[in-house]
């Protein structure tokens, strides 16, 4: 199988596109998507932001475009013809714009419609008319509802991280968008998992789908030298500065485990001189995207950010994460390291442990990556003359099990959800889970939560940490476990 560009035959207009962004080799999932997708079948893919799926997509769908161009102004010549669901602004957002790259060279227009700003201007550039429309399903549906987007004329589709719209609740949303499409498409479902639920979803909406699995962008080693630190919590801040100090750290991120603390903590960080930006679903649209913006273009050294707003961001490699507190979910730790020692590079993750539950979350991270881990003591400079260490510094299993760890884990769901379903447009009424048995008895009645929320399942299916071999002490081997984003 090639996987050069030059070998796809693809029209000037997105060759020269592609040349210019600088790719050369087709990424697993282009290499295995574009000519199914070119030939005018249903794809169900299996493959996570990150491992260069927007390609995958958006340029076979733009070359089929590109053979019925219509070179009209009028924005009536102008129906939308492919339509990308995502579940997150933030995703919806960087699709958006990966497309207008792609189709930079043709007459094809895009636009992006998301909840949490003003619909006036999304109003005015679908009126324009447009061929290509990303969208959060909610957002989608106020729009359709007002009349500003007419989907009977759509060709393709595609259901973009499906499994975290089925997560936050999107199903009747989705539900109801699908319905409003010509049976006469082609769809194309990727998901980081091939859930029953997801299964279902595609055995409903897709033809005789092709199945396409990349392994698992976690596999090549890199370097990640990881440190678990015993701080106080009134000593993180210290400790934070100082090894960013110490260790010349450009950029990283800070991770936290409540919007609440991110906000607080990326305030205090910035008084204390550190160019911060704060990433959390409290935030405006407006605000979230400048305080993306910001830490790509360098003008932030520390993005402080909860699980959730970093999901799926296209922020490749950085030197350092912190978690600033240890996530409620081993998973996350992998996903958030992930982030540093990228294809070869050298990253730091460091870790602040407190007390209390710290020492159930460390021992759940130590399972899952199936190393041990130890608890260093964080010296500070200035206590030094004294030669004392702080007080925070005890290996975690001294800390016993204090507290009901069940307090704990059961917050972020919560948190994420809520997070997400705020991304996903802000529709108070939208159902707050995947229902039960969601398909199609009764199409747009949110039923009964599901008791094992998919994300939790693929949670429990992936061994994100397998492979793992390293000392935690001394730089290590760790797989670069994501490319990019975290999956649901
Ligand atoms: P995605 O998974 O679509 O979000 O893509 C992740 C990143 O990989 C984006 O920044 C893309 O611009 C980049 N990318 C996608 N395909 C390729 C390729 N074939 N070669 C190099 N970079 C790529």
């Amino acid at each position: 199988m090639t996987s050069s560009f030059s070998n796809l035959l693809l029209a000037e207009p997105l060759a020269r596109a592609v040349a210019e962004m600088g790719y050369e080799t087709m990424t697993p999932i282009q290499a295995q998507a574009i000519p199914v997708v070119l030939s005018g079948q249903d794809v169900m893919g299996a493959a996570q932001t990150g491992t260069g799926k927007t390609a995958a997509f958006s340029l076979p769908l733009l070359q089929r475009m590109l053979k019925h161009e219509n070179a009209s102004t009028s924005p009536a010549r102008h129906p939308v013809r492919a339509l990308v669901l995502l579940p997150t602004r933030e995703l919806a957002d960087q699709v958006a714009q990966q497309i207008k790259l792609y189709a930079k060279y043709t007459n094809l227009r895009s636009t992006v419609v998301f909840g949490g700003i003003d619909m006036k201007p999304q109003t005015l550039e679908l009126k324009k008319g447009v061929e290509v429309l990303v969208a959060t399903p909610g957002r989608l549906l106020d729009h359709i509802e007002a009349k500003n987007a007419v989907l009977n004329q759509v060709e393709y589709v595609v259901l973009d991280e499906a499994d975290r719209m089925l997560d936050i609740g999107f199903l009747p949303d989705l539900q109801r968008i699908l319905s409003y499409l010509p049976k006469q498409r082609t769809t194309l479902l990727f998901s980081a998992t091939f859930s029953p639920e997801i299964k279902r979803l595609a055995g409903s909406y897709l033809q005789n789908p092709v199945t396409i699995e990349v392994a698992r962008p976690n596999e090549t080693a890199s370097t990640v030298e990881q440190h678990f630190y015993s701080v106080a919590d009134d000593d993180k801040r210290r400790a934070l500065r100082q090894i960013v100090r110490q260790r010349g750290i450009t950029q990283a991120f800070v991770f936290v485990n409540s919007k609440l603390g991110c906000a607080r903590l990326a305030r205090s960080l910035e008084r204390d001189g550190l160019r911060t930006s704060a990433l959390h679903g409290d935030k405006s649209q407006d605000e979230r995207l400048k305080s993306l913006a910001a830490f790509k273009a360098g003008e932030v050294d520390l993005l402080v950010c909860t699980d959730v707003a970093a999901r799926g961001l296209d922020i490749k490699d950085v030197p350092a994460v912190f978690n600033f507190d240890i996530p409620f979910n081993a998973e996350d730790y992998v996903h958030r390291i992930g982030r540093t020692g990228r294809a070869g590079a050298s990253g730091l993750a460091v870790s602040f442990a407190s007390g209390g539950n710290d020492a159930r979350l460390v021992a759940d991270i130590e399972k899952l990556i199936k190393k041990k881990i130890e608890l260093e003591p964080v010296e500070f400079e200035e206590d030094r003359p004294r030669g004392r260490i702080n007080d925070g510094r005890r290996h975690w299993r001294e800390e016993g099990e204090a507290g009901d760890a069940r307090d704990v884990l059961d917050q972020p769901r919560e948190r994420r959800d809520a997070d997400a379903r705020r991304g996903g447009g802000g529709r108070p009424h939208r159902a707050p889970a995947a229902p039960r048995d969601p398909f199609f008895d009764k199409p747009y009645e949110p039923g009964q939560p599901d008791a094992t929320p998919a994300w939790e399942a693929a949670a429990k299916a992936s061994t994100p940490g397998r492979g793992i071999s390293s000392n935690i002490k001394s730089k290590r081997k760790v797989p670069a476990l994501f490319k990019s984003a975290e999956p649901s």
